[in-house]
């Protein structure tokens, strides 16, 4: 059976048990609000788990001149699914499907490819 991006996002988010932070702010005329920022927990997570990711690549490339094992691999896999599990997170914060972001993805890729400009800088190319 084939793993969906929304099958894991589904699955990933009843795994969930994380605070719901939020913002305590003042409004233009004073009245205290608070704006839930469920997105910021996930957000902070995936910016982890990314350095995790580099962490382990630095120390490869420190203590083993860059030669990856399979041992390395199955660490590096674990990190890049942790990654997978926050992303899942925040594009629930988001409302989003991550299908739909992947296919977004793919979208703007095939666009940039057809138009010659995958190459290049800037987010609207
Ligand atoms: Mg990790």
């Amino acid at each position: 059976m084939t793993l969906t991006f929304d099958d894991y996002q589904k699955r990933a988010i009843e795994t969930a048990v994380y605070p719901k932070a939020g913002l305590n702010v003042v409004q233009w005329d004073g009245i205290p609000d608070f704006v839930p920022c469920g997105f910021i927990y996930p957000a902070l997570g995936l910016a982890g788990e990314s350095g995790e990711c580099l962490e382990k690549f630095k120390k490869i490339l420190r203590d083993k001149n860059g030669h990856i094992s399979e041992e390395d691999k199955i660490a590096i896999a674990k990190e890049l699914g942790d990654c997978f599990w926050y992303l899942a997170a925040l594009c629930h914060e988001l409302n989003l499907n991550m299908s739909s972001v992947a296919q977004g993805n793919l979208d703007k890729l095939a666009s940039r490819q057809a138009r010659g400009t995958l190459s290049g800088s800037g987010d609207n190319r």
